[in-house]
């Protein structure tokens, strides 16, 4: 259905698509690598290039925050919306950037963007430029469209310098600055969909806890000829944890791990199914020869809505050349747990704890270290926001919109934590977009659908909150 308010829309990103993609590359030319301590000045030119861009969009409040440590800067802008009774969202996006060099094997200067056959090339053009960046023709086109003078949100927008260098500063950030973020809904504005022909909207995102446990047997290596089978020996230990660690049915074994876990309703499972997701051809991307899971889950079940146990490395012992007949002094393991939203990464590190005492057999001692943790996220289907969200795509993409949930874990679940709202995900990029990768590029069609869906959004929103309300 195309109203007038869509061709209205429609007519004012094309008339300004030339200037808005003239200004992304020049933002483009930045290179913003926040891993490099060489290019911090860089991430500063980014932010405040930004700030500079933001400004001149419209928005009353646009800052460079710097962040603690001396670490590199973020960009927060603000505009009122001016209706009391409008919601707040806040939008994060980030501007530093993966490393890149041509002799990484670019076709072409990641940090000269080119245009060809409807893709820019260049490093941040996808992750996360380009879709920071969408959000701003796509509040012109909402004034332009509507006439308002102010968007019918409040919009806040954070765009982060560090990112890509896993976002070390940002929780205190948020933390330090949260009564000016306060927000109804987060909206991120740093993830992909899962094709160009299928627009999809992520409505969350595992969790993930981490921990090394280290074995001590004997006080040194000692004989197994003299010893050996009458004390206990930490490599083995070390592996009868891990054969502990799930049962016959590839279920996490750890008492009390499933505790809170949020089930995926039928509805969700169904709409997964409908995903065209062939095993096949993602376990050629997997680089792995076949799949194996949890029971009774679907491949994209277990990867988005399950939670895990991984044993991400093993070792200790005699591993030299030939033999040495041994009894190790001590053994190691590092665990890691992907989360689902009920999950607390408190009560599972507890547990985990637990669970390897109540393992391990006297004479065995051990230490048990949890570096760090991001908490699950997830948005339920009939939440108004998301609602909206599919509301604004599918006037965008004129197409049905599915949902996916994201495996991974990101600085997302901080946002939900600190400021007590949900968070949805809206992203154009597609798999083949190359992200940290070389050539990577964004779909300029899929660009403008996102600068069309983001158009739409904030009306959709502002109608709609306070109907549900
Ligand atoms: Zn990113």
């Amino acid at each position: 259905m195309t109203t007038t308010s869509d061709s209205a829309v429609r007519e004012f990103i094309a008339e300004h698509r030339p200037a808005f993609l003239d200004d992304l590359a020049d933002w483009l030319r930045i290179p913003s690598v926040s891993a490099d301590p060489g290019r911090a000045g860089e991430v500063r030119r980014s932010a405040e290039w930004l700030a500079d861009k933001l400004r001149s969009t419209g928005f009353p409040v646009a800052e460079v925050w710097e962040t603690e440590n001396g670490g590199l800067p973020a960009v927060f802008a603000e505009w009122p919306s001016g209706d009391a009774s409008a919601p707040t969202v806040l939008v994060y996006g980030h501007h530093d950037v993966q490393p890149a060099a041509r002799e990484d094997g670019w076709d072409t200067d990641p940090f000269e963007p080119v245009v060809t056959d409807g893709r820019m090339f260049a490093r941040g053009a996808a992750d996360d430029k380009g879709q920071v960046f969408f959000h701003t023709l796509g509040l012109r086109a909402h004034l332009a469209a509507t006439g308002r003078t102010a968007p019918a949100v409040n919009l806040k927008l954070l765009v982060e310098g560090e990112e890509e260098s896993g976002s070390p500063n940002f929780a205190a950030l948020i933390r330090k600055h949260a009564d000016r973020l306060a927000a109804d809904v987060v909206i991120i504005s740093d993830t992909g969909m899962w094709s160009a022909d299928t627009p999809t909207v992520c409505t969350g995102m595992r969790g993930l806890a981490d921990c090394q446990i280290d074995l001590f047997g004997p006080s040194q290596d000692i004989h197994s000829g003299s010893f050996g089978g009458a004390v206990p020996n930490p490599a083995t230990e070390a592996a009868r944890l891990v054969a502990a660690l799930h049962d016959a049915d590839r279920r996490v074994a750890i008492p009390g791990f499933y505790d809170g876990v949020v089930e995926l309703t039928e509805q969700e499972r169904e709409l997964f199914a409908e995903l065209p997701f062939d095993d096949t051809e993602w376990l050629s991307v997997a680089k792995s020869r076949a799949t194996l899971g949890e029971q009774g889950f679907s491949t994209l079940e277990r990867i988005w809505a399950r939670p895990t146990a991984e044993v991400n490395g093993i070792w200790g012992g005699y591993t030299g050349p030939g033999g040495k007949t041994i009894i190790p002094a001590e053994a190691h393991l590092k665990l890691s747990f992907r989360l689902v939203a009920g999950q607390d990464v408190e009560k599972v590190r507890q547990a985990v704890a637990a669970w390897v005492t109540a393992q391990l057999p006297a004479g065995i001692r051990h230490e048990i270290v949890f570096p760090g943790a991001t908490r699950p996220c997830l948005t339920p289907l009939d939440h108004p926001a998301l609602q909206s969200v599919v509301r604004a795509m599918g006037r965008a993409f004129e197409q049905k919109i599915r949902f996916t949930r994201e495996g991974g874990s990101g600085p997302a679940a901080d946002l939900q934590d600190v400021l007590g709202a949900p968070v949805l995900f809206l992203g154009i990029s597609v798999p083949s977009d190359g992200w940290h990768s070389v050539n990577e590029k964004v779909e300029l069609d899929l660009l403008a659908k996102g600068v069309e869906t983001s158009a739409y959004l904030w009306g959709d929103l502002a109608e709609h909150w306070n109907a549900a309300d």
